[in-house]
């Protein structure tokens, strides 16, 4: 249920809640809050974990990376197309 385009774009928050000590994820808007624990339904009893920067930034970089290798690939397989087009006309 949470696989539509506008839910993907938004950002995703961990929380814990000091009622039953589990802990869930969420997604909402920035400047909404959750205030209940999606798993006991407690309210006022739940906390946001703060995610670590740094694998955030790590996850990006990784997908950048793998972006860059898809292009770079298309492109080898592009120009191997254009050779053996070329090679097809010279004959
Ligand atoms: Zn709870």
């Amino acid at each position: 249920m949470f696989m539509d385009k506008e839910t993907a774009l938004m950002p995703r928050y961990i929380y814990r809640c000091k009622e039953c000590e589990g802990s869930f994820m969420t997604v909402h808007g920035i400047t909404e809050d959750q205030d209940h624990c999606e798993l006991c339904y407690s309210s006022g009893t739940i906390f946001r974990i703060p995610q670590m920067p740094s694998v955030k930034i790590m996850r990006e970089e990784a997908g950048q990376l793998t972006r860059e290798f898809i292009e770079d690939s298309k492109r080898t397989l592009e120009q191997h197309k254009k050779d053996l087009k070329k090679e097809e006309h010279d004959q």
